[in-house]
């Protein structure tokens, strides 16, 4: 079993559900890999945050009612099957759950088409916050520092096997101030270093086969904001403490077309 393989199979390790064959994969490439470690000690935190009865709510009569009237057949059991009250923890809604949800009151679900299999990309935003959070705490923030684009892109030649695009938001608040090698979900990776006030934003590009445009999925994960987005080919992961807002207008101006 290879990092990715585990990755793919973690969250169903955690919950018990894999086949003795599997778990046995997991536990002996758990036994050798810190990362996948770290990446299990992270899930095992979450699911001691789900235990967490301020981070449950329960769904009204009225709105579960309307849930159950857009979900499939199969579905619509659920209060059947959980008693009377059905109380559910806001980070375990399950997509099509949280999709109806979301229609019902009226938002606007961010991706049309390009969302990506959401534990997996709940794996990526794990992976994706773990890389954010060393590059603050080690000094390992910036191996080019420059707030100029035309240094930091040509600085990843011959360093990557691809060229990220690097463009500079200064003038909108976004200031590039460098970027440097890092490593997600085991490849290499590019990570452009944007500073919003006195936050960080790292933002994270890697090149995909699918040459697609997404619109932006957002994971919200321990006090960090996550955004994935797709362009011409290459994937983007953006990364911070600062508000879903201004996260959001980071990712509309990397979107543009430049
Ligand atoms: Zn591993």
């Amino acid at each position: 079993m290879n990092c990715q393989e585990c990755h793919d199979c973690i969250d169903a390790y955690v919950d018990n559900e894999l086949d003795v064959a599997a778990t046995i994969l997991v536990k002996q490439h758990l036994r050798d890999c810190v990362r996948c470690q770290q990446l299990l000690e992270a899930r095992k935190a979450v699911g001691a945050l789900l235990a967490n009865p301020q981070v449950r709510f329960e769904v009204p009569d009225s709105l579960l009612g309307k849930i159950q009237s857009v979900l499939p057949a199969s579905r619509s059991d659920v209060k059947q099957r959980s008693g009377s009250r059905f109380v559910i923890p806001w980070f375990s809604i399950p997509l099509a759950l949280a999709a109806a949800i979301a229609v019902m009151l009226g938002l606007v679900f961010l991706n049309q088409g390009g969302m990506i299999n959401h534990s997996r990309g709940n794996a990526l935003a794990q992976d994706v916050i773990a890389s954010h959070v060393r590059s603050l705490l080690a000094t390992h923030l910036l191996d080019v520092p420059s707030t100029d684009q035309h240094t930091v892109k040509p600085w990843f030649d011959g360093k990557l096997k691809f060229s990220p695009p690097v463009r500079d938001f200064a003038d909108q608040g976004f200031r590039l101030i460098g970027g440097r090698l890092d490593y997600i979900n085991g490849r290499e990776v590019a990570a452009l270093v944007y500073q919003r006030r006195l936050h960080i934003i790292n933002l994270f590009i890697w090149p995909l086969e699918s040459g697609r445009t997404t619109a932006a999925e957002s994971f919200a994960t321990n006090g960090y904001n996550v955004l994935h987005w797709e362009r011409d080919g290459f994937a983007f992961w953006a990364v911070s403490d600062v508000s879903a807002g201004d996260l959001t207008a980071f990712a509309g101006l990397e979107m543009q077309q430049s």
